[in-house]
């Protein structure tokens, strides 16, 4: 480095300027500024070099962390895929103390929605259901499209009578959205059906899952448009 180039050059130049009594003073001092600013210019060079490595290198981590969010998304509803949700409950604080709750939702018939009125209203509806689900819920809840037109939630940290609150008011306000089908404003409205599932402590969300499965599948069989808990 320049410093250690000094450091090694300075007494010597000095030495030949004391003994020659400064008479070759010009050469002296030539000689020693000239690879004195060749270091400097080299090094400033490197530093240069250094800082737009140092960016690029910033620059790719931010497209890394973009790629891995979108690969995290559903473009559709963008709430998570089972990917994303899968990687933000496993990363869920485990809390001992306090119970969670996983809600199944499920659009009624929504395979005779689609056949009546097209694919393309379908996933209309699909993004109107989400958006409805997003507003249920709070900031620390994790919503994830857990398949085609099924949705889970997880509560975190939640009492029975609040996640029951939020399951029947969801169901509710799916109930009473109008969906536009056509060009001439003819609307319809979806309904979904729920499973809840509780846990204490911390859960193994599969078990979890599993049982709010079976409280879907009986919300099915008691009629659709209603939440069952297990
Ligand atoms: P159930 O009340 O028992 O849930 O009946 P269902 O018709 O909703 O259930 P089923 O599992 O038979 O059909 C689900 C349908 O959801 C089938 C498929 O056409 C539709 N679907 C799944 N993913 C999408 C999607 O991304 N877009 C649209 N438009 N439809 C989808
Ligand atoms: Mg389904
Ligand atoms: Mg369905």
């Amino acid at each position: 480095s320049l410093i250690s180039f000094l450091l090694h050059c300075v007494p010597v130049t000095l030495t030949i300027l004391y003994i020659s009594h400064g008479t070759y003073w010009a050469e002296t001092l030539f000689a020693f500024m000239l690879p004195t600013v060749g270091i400097a210019i080299q090094q400033l060079i490197q530093q240069h070099n250094n800082r737009f490595i140092q960016d690029l290198l910033r620059k790719l981590q931010e497209e890394k962390d973009t790629l891995s969010d979108l690969s995290m998304m559903d473009p559709l509803t963008g709430l998570y895929n089972r990917r994303g949700f899968q990687s933000r409950i496993e990363n869920l604080p485990s809390n001992s103390g306090s119970s969670h709750f996983l809600l199944l939702i499920d659009i009624d018939h929504f395979k005779a929605y689609n056949d009546h009125y097209g694919h393309m209203m379908g996933d209309q509806a699909l993004a109107r259901v989400s958006a409805a689900i997003r507003d249920a819920v709070r900031s620390r809840d994790i919503v994830g499209r857990y398949g085609g037109e099924e949705f889970v939630i997880v509560l975190p940290e939640t009492d029975g009578p609040s996640a029951l609150q939020v399951a029947e008011s969801l169901r509710r306000e799916v109930e009473t959205l109008l969906v536009c089908v056509g060009d001439e404003g003819q609307e319809v409205a979806v309904t979904v059906s729920i499973g809840v599932a509780t846990f204490n402590g911390h859960p193994d969300y599969q078990v979890l899952l599993r049982r709010a499965d079976a409280a879907l599948y009986q919300a099915k069989h008691q009629g659709r448009n209603c939440v069952v808990v297990v």
